[in-house]
């Protein structure tokens, strides 16, 4: 993959398996229409190449946690409906109404504010409302028939337009588990109380990349993937990313800074958890912690050098980490090290550092630092 000049580690991005995945998402979840999730730097893959990628891919929305995400796209020029949700108190709700961004009302006093920037403006805000069907996090939970009342109060003064109702799973990733039959139940209750108030929000929304791949019945009108548009599954027991017609858009390459032999007995990086057993050849790979290698996967994280699998020798450290090249090794300083691939060629994916890490891939690509350069393909 290309690196940036004087560069030695980099994030390539191939800009068209996004958008050939979110083709493939548009396509398994018509008629409903794919809104596909950018938050968190897109996942690591960088916001705003993405987002258009996406868009080409037939994405119709675009959805970020944070409104200063969505101002980044439209100060970018991205135009497509962005849907925002995390608004803590003091948020500027008049500024995501003026960039016509469409803000989740999540909470009283989200309603409250956007009430007041359309009124300023005199004219109606456009804004989806969150129900809490049973995650036990963001949204309203016990309120929903008070909020369901004051927000078809709000709509009667025209003060907003209300074209979204939706939610978000607890155990989308375990399609049978109890609980997912049981928020569908609990969202078409809530989708009616707001229907038998008068509002009848043209999109209901529900689903994440789990529930679009493995369960139709959540579609609705809308589709919210996110870690299947990077081409990860978010089902890993039940199908892996070529499984469900994905490919992974994120490729993460080093470069040895230095190449050199060690004796047999030689303690390797912090701590010396690792111990050469034999003369042999060590590679200093200039990625650590800081670069978002989890320190956690010390001595089981796998890289590809030269066609082989390998794994970190001892702790990572902060920027950077060592490899056991073996004794035959006869390379030097700058050779490739290919710490996260598509796994096609034999690279390591994000999915077996998550497995080494003891976490999830999506927790892998988004701590991707931001001092690693990103370079879209
Ligand atoms: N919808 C909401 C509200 C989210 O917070 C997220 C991300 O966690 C998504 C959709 C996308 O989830 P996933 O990446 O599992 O598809």
């Amino acid at each position: 993959s290309p690196a940036p000049a004087g560069v030695s580690a980099w994030v390539s991005v191939d800009l068209d398996a996004v958008r050939d995945n979110v083709a493939e998402l548009v396509r398994r979840a018509a008629p409903a229409q794919v809104l596909a999730v950018v938050k968190g730097d897109a996942y690591g893959h960088g916001l705003v190449p993405v987002a258009r990628a996406a868009l080409a891919g037939g994405a119709t929305w675009l959805g970020v946690a944070q409104l200063a995400e969505a101002l980044e796209l439209r100060a970018a020029g991205v135009t497509a409906p962005l849907l925002s949700w995390i608004f803590p108190p003091g948020a500027d709700v008049a500024g995501a109404v003026d960039a016509d961004i469409e803000v989740t009302v999540g909470s009283a006093w989200t309603l409250d504010a956007v009430v007041a920037a359309a009124r300023e403006r005199g004219r109606p805000a456009r804004v989806q409302v969150k129900v809490d069907t049973g995650l036990g996090r963001g949204g309203i939970l016990t309120d929903w028939p008070e909020m369901v009342e004051r927000v078809a109060g709000a709509r009667a003064e025209g003060a907003v337009e209300v074209t979204g109702v939706w939610s978000h799973f607890a155990w989308a990733d375990a399609p049978q588990h109890p609980t997912v039959r049981a928020q569908q139940v609990r969202f078409l209750e809530a989708c009616a109380e707001l229907e038998r108030a008068g509002v009848r929000p043209p999109l209901r929304h529900l689903a994440n990349s789990a529930a679009t791949l493995t369960n139709p019945a959540a579609h609705f009108d809308l589709v919210r993937p996110g870690l299947a548009v990077y081409g990860l599954s978010p089902v890993p027991d039940l199908g892996d990313s070529a499984h469900f017609g994905l490919r992974e858009a994120m490729r993460v390459t080093a470069r040895l800074t230095l190449v050199k032999r060690a004796r047999a007995g030689q303690g390797v990086s912090y701590g010396h958890e690792y111990v050469t057993e034999r003369d042999t050849v060590l590679g200093l790979v200039p990625m650590g912690y800081a670069d978002g290698i989890p320190r956690g996967a010390g001595q089981r994280g796998p890289v590809l050098v030269r066609g082989r699998r390998l794994r970190v020798a001892g702790r990572v450290c902060m920027d950077q980490f060592v490899v056991d090249l073996g004794p035959g090794y006869d390379g030097s300083a700058g050779d490739e090290v290919v710490v996260l691939g598509r796994g096609a060629d034999g690279e390591p994916t994000a999915e077996h550092w998550a497995e080494a890490a003891g976490t999830i891939s999506y927790e892998i690509v988004t701590r991707m630092a931001p001092r690693l350069p990103r370079v879209h393909v």
